[in-house]
């Protein structure tokens, strides 16, 4: 993950956002990272919108929100596919949010 973004414009950014909020708005947002799947570039991304709950969303080339509930069964199903590193990728942004992968 790339360093917090200095710009904040007094929103109370959670520790891991690194938004320009200048582009995003009131949204948090980090990139975790992103794997090449098939020779995509499919990165994987933290979101949270004010009031709202942090989310994992895969944001490319698919959107794909990614229930807390289902987080671990979704990097499981990645692995079985082998695409370990993009599970890894959604298991590291589980621990970020709090979410279901141990
Ligand atoms: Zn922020």
């Amino acid at each position: 993950m790339t360093e917090p973004n200095r710009v904040r414009p007094g929103n109370g950014c959670p520790p891991w956002c690194t938004a320009d909020h200048r582009t995003t708005g009131n949204v948090h947002r980090v990139e975790v990272g992103a794997a090449r799947v098939a020779g995509k570039y499919v990165p994987v991304v933290i979101l949270q919108t004010p009031g709202g709950a942090p989310s994992v969303v895969i944001s490319g080339p698919v959107f794909v929100e990614v229930h807390p509930d289902d987080q671990e069964d979704m990097a499981r199903l990645l692995d079985l596919a082998d695409q370990g590193e993009l599970a890894g990728l959604i298991r590291q942004a589980a621990d970020v949010t709090g979410g279901g992968v141990r």
